[in-house]
């Protein structure tokens, strides 16, 4: 059976021409990015340029871009990095309830060091209340962490005026960019950003390979101690033919970005448009500040897991509330913040397309959910 991939939120398949690029790079040009001979100063070269490329994106300076191992590793280097290297100027740090896993635990583990954590609430649609967020703000505050695009809802978060207000407070403000970089603007100096979280494997690029943009003057403590590469923030031989991926899928999409994006909100709102003809389900995340790829439904009286087993069986990957949470029963951490009682988050239904999906893979989603989810109800003990 031909299978549907509607879980581009999760991760996103190799692009071709990402892959073609990343060849050479295991077995013909294998050096050592350190090393001073041709073969080193080969790797080196190659690092920089898709530097460049990865700055690119949201117009920082080259010099700006550390890579990481992850999404994760980047959020971990953001938030304990910059919370160890300020502890003379504070020790409190703002986050939201409905941040990535890896932001709220590094939240969580920095308050068992002795940090003070604060959460922004967020309304029914997930954004932060930025009136809140001044409030909360202190003379020790050092850090704001708030998401630009949320992973499972979709939400985008209004991080322009979030940087404004970090700027007038001093406070650094980091975001986790992991949902949305290449896919929508951003302009780290126009938005007043001090720190942004990406990776490859959400913009078609190879699992494993994160960057950190950390600006000029930041201060901040390396995670891994070592033989100071990436100007000694970030030591260990560095992974040339994922970061070389890293940079060709950052090109491709700064390049297609708009192009794609006003595809991809067509494909979406065509879906939202006609699932939401089916009985007792409603949207969850803002209407229209979500990401373009991003729709997630909530059903009455179905489990979410018991959908995605269904789908499944009909050739379509889909998931409920996010892939690392999806194995525990505990609802959603995102939509129980935004105001889901438990039976609703654990009804949740997530679709998100990507570069590959079509509208006759949108067609045949419309056609199977409503009939998917008639015969769950009917086996259903919660109606
Ligand atoms: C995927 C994701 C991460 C984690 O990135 P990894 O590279 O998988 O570690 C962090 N934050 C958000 C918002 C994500 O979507």
């Amino acid at each position: 059976m031909k299978k549907i991939y509607l879980d581009y939120a999760a991760t996103t398949p190799v692009d071709k021409r990402v892959l073609e690029e990343m060849k050479p790079y295991f077995s013909e040009k294998y050096g050592n990015a350190s090393s001073l001979h041709s073969l080193g100063t080969e790797a080196k070269r190659a690092l920089e340029e898709a530097r460049e490329k990865v700055a690119s994106v949201i117009k920082a300076n080259p010099k700006e871009i550390i890579f990481t191992s992850s999404g994760t590793e980047s959020n971990n280097t953001a938030l304990k990095g910059v919370a160890f290297a300020n502890r003379d100027k504070g020790k409190h740090i703002i986050t939201t309830p409905i941040e990535h896993d890896c932001v709220l635990n590094s939240a969580r583990w920095l308050k068992k060091q002795g940090f003070d954590v604060d959460f922004i609430p967020v309304d029914k649609y997930g954004l932060v209340d930025l009136e809140k967020l001044e409030e909360l703000i202190r003379k020790d505050t050092i850090l704001i962490s708030v998401m630009h695009a949320n992973n499972e809802i979709g939400t985008i978060e209004p991080i322009k005026e979030i940087g404004k207000i970090a700027k007038e407070h001093d406070v650094y403000f980091h975001t986790d960019a992991a949902q949305s970089y290449g896919k929508i603007d951003i302009d780290v100096k126009k938005m007043n950003i001090d720190l942004i979280t990406a990776n490859a494997h959400k913009i078609y690029g190879p699992k494993g390979v994160g960057a950190l943009f950390i600006r000029e003057g930041v201060k901040i403590d390396p995670l891994l101690h070592g033989g100071g590469h990436e100007f000694g923030l970030r030591s260990s031989t560095e992974n040339v033919a994922g970061i070389v991926g890293f940079g060709k899928a950052a090109e491709i999409a700064k390049k297609e970005m708009r192009g794609e994006s006003e595809r991809l909100i067509k494909l979406r709102n065509t879906l939202i448009e006609n699932i939401l003809k089916i009985d007792d389900c409603w949207l969850n995340g803002h209407p229209d500040k979500r990401l373009p790829n991003n729709a997630n439904f909530s059903f009455r009286f179905i489990e979410g897991e018991s959908l995605v087993m269904y789908l499944d069986m009909q050739g379509i990957c889909a998931s409920t509330g996010s892939a690392c949470s999806s194995k525990s029963l505990e609802p959603s951490h995102v939509l129980t913040a935004i105001g889901l009682k438990p039976e609703e988050a654990h009804g949740s239904l997530r679709l998100t397309t990507g570069r590959f999906t079509t509208k006759e893979d949108i067609d045949y989603v419309i056609e199977v959910l409503p009939n998917v989810v008639k015969n769950l109800r009917k086996l259903s003990p919660l109606k």
